[in-house]
């Protein structure tokens, strides 16, 4: 959550009617959206997307004691309501592909890695995946699935991912400094 905290610190004080955060947008799918934030006569906040923008609503009370936990809570439920969404397809997308799935899967956050498969063969995706662009998301589901078969990343793993994702060393490398 460092990064987000980084943007969070950013926010500009005192600013009307939207306080934007002017550097590292928040990413959604690969593509960047501009946070910005307003405050409002409610009681929980809300979210919004709007064209390039994410339009957080915040009830006034928080005026004063700062936003950025808020925001952080704001933008785990945007990424999960998302994940929500987007992994589903791509899980069935998966399933077709190779003719093998998971019994289930869980989105939850797992904080130190993207994406899990436990040894008894359940797959965790943390909903911050959906930062990523889909391609990359989909080498990891993909990836993910192939631990059903193969724990390790042994030669037989890896024959099973170029088969089906041939250019998959891409994607390696966009998640380089990332763990899954
Ligand atoms: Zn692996």
């Amino acid at each position: 959550m460092k990064v987000l905290q980084t943007k969070t610190n950013k926010v500009i004080k005192g600013r009307k009617p939207g306080y934007a955060i002017e550097k590292d947008p928040v990413k959604i799918l690969g593509k960047n959206f501009r946070l910005r934030i307003f405050y409002k006569n409610i009681k929980i906040s809300e979210l919004n997307l709007l064209g390039k923008d994410i339009q957080v609503f915040l009830p006034h009370k928080y005026k004063k004691i700062g936003n950025s936990a808020i925001l952080s809570l704001a933008l785990d439920k945007m990424y999960e309501a998302i994940a929500r969404e987007e992994i589903d397809k791509i899980m069935e997308k998966t399933r077709i592909m190779l003719g093998f799935a998971p019994e289930d899967y869980t989105i939850e956050k797992i904080g130190t890695k993207l994406a899990h498969c436990s040894e008894d063969k359940k797959i965790t995706i943390d909903p911050e995946i959906v930062k990523y662009d889909r391609k990359i998301i989909e080498y990891i589901i993909l990836h993910q699935f192939c631990h059903l078969k193969y724990k390790t990343h042994a030669k037989k793993f890896y024959e099973i991912i170029s088969k089906h994702m041939p250019n998959y060393k891409l994607y390696e490398k966009a998640l380089e400094n990332t763990k899954y």
